[in-house]
């Protein structure tokens, strides 16, 4: 290990910092491979953070160099197949539970009888939260985690050692001195009620099934092949328990001492409890505060303090004879639905909520309820009136279970599904490839527009440094910017606003000078990034780049959407369109309502119009620059075919024929295009020349 800590040194010639990065990624991937797969690490912590940050500083000096799947992106090794399966030493027994205070009565009297202890006698009982996530076991052999597995049936589990080493709050070696050899700590895998609702939102970005609560969501991610995605997720651990007690150890409270000294999070709040009402008293505490946690719990747990207690206590079944969960009472209750609403997200979907008469679910007073989208609301044939039951699903959202009331002549016709947007006026769509409607408004909507602006600035769209998700933040609240156009206006607006950018703390001269400056550089830029930038949805870099090639010019493409978008879906406009490479039905209907808005259609006219928009380079092929157009049938090949192969080759299509035609290919019952073509002069070409041509070498 090296003595003295000092700045890695970047190279100043482009091949050395090559070659030195190569150097690196290969070290860095050898002692992930050490450390994660064979559990034998090479080098100290210290050293490897040493690597790891000298490659992330020649990575930032030269981002171009970086690779896409880099040691500095991902943690851990490769991803397993399946999950081998490991035996518990000693078996995961699950709690018996109680929901009534009754039951919390027999459960002391049945102790206190089995141990000889008299009625009144005092006993010690250690209070704790019942968090509602996943149980975990893991192995320490020597201080060092060798292995972690899931409950699974109690007495076998799944190695998921690779998983939960991505979690911050379990320790990979542990604290202190005083720990045995051999250690098994249990406890629980869990994401804040925070975390979860941002990963949701994450999964409807991507398009992806909301996880329904937190538990499931911890499961999901702990139980993946391939830790990246479990270290993108901010899963959390709390101890709770030891397979084997180390002597010395003995009681509850003081095992939970041993667990928080080794390195371990705990459950909060805990407390000791010597009778029944100090029990209740903690649960009622407990369940006041339950909605202000930041992570979801489903209960409290009373365990036996006194570990040699425990011992002669034993278990009944499958569960421990010392321990009761007391749960707090289902989250469910009925109610009256006053009214739906609807909510705009932040990619424009519309969310039916119910607007509930409000209801006391767990301690929560309830009053809205999600009612997820369009299908599930027709599918559960709720309307507005309706008696309903709500629950809290895993103690996060509201959610309406089914109708109760179901006296036909009473009820309010069915609810009709907004096709236009509440917040914007835009028209909303269904897309066909999700069960969401969407707002078709974009950078028009309020409730959109931020996200699209910065997905504007982003990397691979208009890349403006200086101007992050934060910066827009800060315009957007400044109101400064609330439109693509506002980025390019910014610096000339400048002067007018008090105060101006330069006066704002945290600027500063330099900064505005800068920003200003990356902003000017950015009013260039090449067609693909500028659709991409637009944020239409389904449009990525790749189909962006196709929509460049096929329509060549910014202001062609416009002037085709504009025509395209006000015929129909059966125009022979729109069906062009969806004949282009990467682009079909799916692609082109958001391209079509997307330019059904008139605010769309002025915003994307008005940025053509200030830009200096790039053509893009065509792949070189032998049809180059020349352009056909097809009339009547080909034998040997669909009309798709042959448009593919003109633009694998590097050609173009038309649809309509001009002296711009280089060549018109006639197969079958060709129309009245070959005495255009022959008038304005077009070569022609029947079927077997055009076989011939593009077998050229
Ligand atoms: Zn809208």
């Amino acid at each position: 290990m090296s003595l003295f800590k000092s700045l890695p040194e970047i190279p100043t010639s482009e091949a050395k910092a090559r070659a030195k990065l190569d150097h690196l990624y290969k070290e860095l991937f050898y002692h992930n491979y050490c450390y994660y797969e064979l559990n034998e690490p090479e080098i100290s912590d210290e050293d490897y953070d040493a690597l790891f940050q000298e490659a992330l500083a020649l990575e930032r000096a030269y981002p171009h160099l970086k690779k896409d799947n880099t040691p500095t992106k991902s943690v851990g090794y490769a991803p397993l197949e399946k999950f081998e399966k490991v035996s518990h030493s000693v078996p995961m027994l699950s709690l018996d539970n109680a929901f009534k205070q009754e039951g919390i009565e027999d459960f002391i009297k049945r102790i206190k009888k089995f141990l000889g202890l008299e009625i009144d006698a005092p006993l010690e009982f250690m209070a704790e939260p019942k968090i509602d996530g996943l149980s975990a076991a893991l192995r320490y052999e020597k201080g060092h985690l060798v292995l972690g597995c899931t409950r699974g049936d109690g007495t076998t589990g799944e190695n998921i050692t690779h998983t939960l080493r991505t979690i911050h709050s379990i320790p990979h070696h542990l604290k202190g001195d005083d720990y045995p050899d051999f250690l098994e700590v249990r406890g629980e895998v869990f994401l804040s009620k925070e975390d979860f609702l941002l990963l949701n939102e994450e999964r409807e970005k991507e398009g992806l099934p909301a996880f329904a609560n937190p538990r499931n969501a911890a499961a999901g991610s702990v139980r993946q092949l391939d830790s990246v995605v479990a270290a993108k997720r901010p899963l959390q651990f709390f101890a709770y328990s030891l397979a084997l007690i180390p002597e010395g150890i003995k009681t509850q409270r003081a095992l939970l001492d041993s667990l928080k000294k080794w390195g371990f999070s705990l459950g909060d709040p805990l407390k000791i409890c010597g009778s029944l009402s100090d029990l209740l008293e903690y649960y009622g505490s407990v369940e006041k505060i339950r909605s202000h946690l930041p992570y979801d719990i489903d209960g409290v747990v009373y365990k036996v303090n006194r570990l040699d207690y425990q011992e002669r206590l034993g278990q009944v079944s499958r569960s421990p004879r010392w321990a009761i969960a007391h749960k707090f009472q289902a989250s469910q209750g009925e109610t009256i639905l006053k009214a739906i609403t609807i909510q705009v997200g932040r990619t424009g979907v519309l969310t039916p909520v119910a607007e509930l008469e409000p209801i006391n679910l767990g301690g929560v007073l309830v009053s809205r309820a999600t009612l997820h989208n369009a299908d599930e609301l027709l599918r559960k044939d709720i309307r507005e009136g309706d008696r309903v039951l709500i629950q809290r699903a895993g103690d996060v959202i509201p959610q309406v279970v089914r109708v109760l009331s179901t006296d036909s002549s009473k009820r309010n016709p069915p609810f009709i599904f907004p096709n236009h947007c509440p917040i914007c006026h835009s028209h909303a769509y269904r897309d066909p490839e999700e069960a969401a409607t969407r707002c078709t408004g974009g950078f028009n909507c309020s409730a959109q527009a931020k996200e699209r602006l910065k997905h504007f600035v982003s990397r691979h769209a208009f890349d403006i440094e200086g101007l992050g998700d934060k910066s827009i933040d800060f315009f957007w609240e400044q109101k400064r910017i609330l439109s693509p156009m506002d980025i390019f206006t910014l610096e000339e607006r400048d002067s007018k606003e008090t105060p101006s950018l330069k006066m704002i703390p945290g600027w500063g001269e330099k900064s505005a000078e800068n920003l200003f400056q990356a902003i000017r550089e950015k009013n260039h830029i090449s067609f693909d990034r500028f659709l991409y930038a637009l944020g239409i949805r389904h449009i990525g870099q790749i189909t962006a780049k196709s929509l460049a090639l096929s329509y060549e010019t910014a202001p062609a493409w416009y002037e085709f959407m504009e025509k395209m978008a006000a015929e129909s879906l059966e125009s022979e406009a729109f069906q062009s369109l969806i004949s282009i490479n990467m682009i079909g039905q799916t692609i082109g209907l958001s391209l079509y309502e997307f330019f059904r808005e008139p605010l769309n259609k002025k915003m994307v006219k008005d940025l053509i119009e200030f830009l200096t928009i790039i053509p893009i380079q065509q792949t070189k092929g032998i049809l180059s620059g020349k352009t056909f157009l097809f009339t009547g049938t080909l034998q040997t090949m669909t009309r798709e075919e042959a448009k593919q192969k003109v633009e694998s080759l590097g050609g173009k299509i038309t649809s309509s024929l001009s002296s711009q035609t280089n060549f018109l290919v006639v197969g079958e019952n060709p129309g009245s295009k070959i005495q255009k073509a022959q008038a304005i002069g077009v070569p022609i070409l029947n079927e077997q020349e055009w076989l011939q041509l593009i077998q050229k070498p």
